[in-house]
C-alpha cells in the first residue's frame, strides 16, 4: 500500500495511528479496520485535479499576454460578452509550427503561433480575432454542435471586425531545412516566400489569391524579390544559404 507510506511522511497523526495498528497486530488481536480514517484522511488533503505529463509539456513555453488578453476581453465587453470575457487568456504558443492560432472552448484560452509577428502587421490581430470568433459562436451555440467555420462563426467574424474571413489555419512555414537563396515578398499581404531557385515568371502570393480572388491568379498580388539579408531578420525561422 504506497499510500500509507506516501501519507505518513506528510502527517504524523497517520503514522502515529498506523503505529498502533502494527502494535496491536504484533500481540494477535483483531486487524484494525483503517479504510473510515483513511478515508477521512484522502479527503482533508484531496489533491488538487491531477495535471498530466501531456498537459505540463503542452504548456511548457506558453507565454500569456496580458495586453491581447485585455484587447480580446474588449471586445467581447462591446459585443455584450461580458460573461465570456471573464475566463479568457491569451497566449503565444512556441509549439505551434504551421498552425497559425488554436481555440481552446473548455479552458476559454486562445494559443497564438509567435512566428505570426513575422507575417504582415496586422497578422496577429486578425488570427486572433478568427479565433475569438470560433470562442463566440461555440459560446453562443450554448452546448449545440455547430461547423466549426459555420454561419455561426462566420456572424461572429463579422460581430468581430473581420467580415468575410477565411477558414484558413495554416502559415506556410518551413519544414524542410533546406537552403534557400531568394526572397520575395507580397505586396499585398508582406508574407516572404523563401525560394531555392531564383523566380523563372512573375508570380503572386498563393493565399492572397486563396483568399481574395477564388485562387486564381491576380498581379495585385505579385511577390516582389526582396533583398537576401532583409529577409533573414524578418524571417530568420527559415534557413537561408
Ligand atoms: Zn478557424
Ligand atoms: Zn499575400
Amino acid at each position: 500500500m504506497p499510500e500509507y507510506r506516501q501519507l505518513s511522511f506528510e502527517l504524523p497523526g497517520l503514522v502515529e495511528r498506523l503505529r498502533s495498528g502494527v502494535k496491536s497486530r504484533g500481540r494477535r488481536k483483531a486487524k484494525p479496520d483503517h479504510s473510515e480514517t483513511l478515508l477521512g484522511l484522502f479527503e482533508v488533503i484531496a489533491p488538487p485535479d491531477p495535471v498530466t505529463r501531456q498537459q505540463i509539456a503542452q504548456d511548457r513555453g506558453l507565454r500569456l499576454d496580458c495586453e491581447l488578453t485585455a484587447q480580446c476581453q474588449e471586445l467581447l465587453n462591446t459585443i455584450n460578452l461580458g460573461a465570456l470575457a471573464v475566463g479568457l487568456k491569451v497566449y503565444w504558443n512556441p509549439r505551434l509550427i504551421t498552425t497559425a492560432g488554436l481555440a481552446h472552448h473548455g479552458t476559454v484560452r486562445i494559443d497564438l503561433n509567435p512566428r505570426l509577428s513575422r507575417f504582415a502587421p496586422e497578422e496577429p490581430g486578425r488570427t486572433l480575432r478568427h479565433e475569438l470568433a470560433h470562442l463566440v459562436a461555440h459560446h453562443r451555440a450554448a452546448g449545440r454542435s455547430i461547423q466549426p467555420h459555420g454561419s455561426q462563426w462566420r456572424e461572429a467574424c463579422t460581430a468581430l471586425g473581420i467580415p468575410g474571413e477565411q477558414r484558413c489555419h495554416n502559415l506556410p512555414l518551413a519544414r524542410r531545412a533546406v537552403k534557400r537563396k531568394f526572397a520575395y515578398q507580397c505586396r499585398h499581404c508582406g508574407i516572404i516566400v523563401p525560394r531555392v531557385r531564383k523566380l523563372s515568371r512573375e508570380s503572386a502570393c498563393y493565399p492572397c489569391c486563396r483568399a481574395y480572388n477564388r485562387g486564381r491568379y491576380s498581379r495585385r498580388f505579385l511577390l516582389d524579390s526582396m533583398p537576401l539579408e532583409k529577409a533573414k531578420k524578418l524571417a530568420p525561422e527559415y534557413s537561408w544559404a
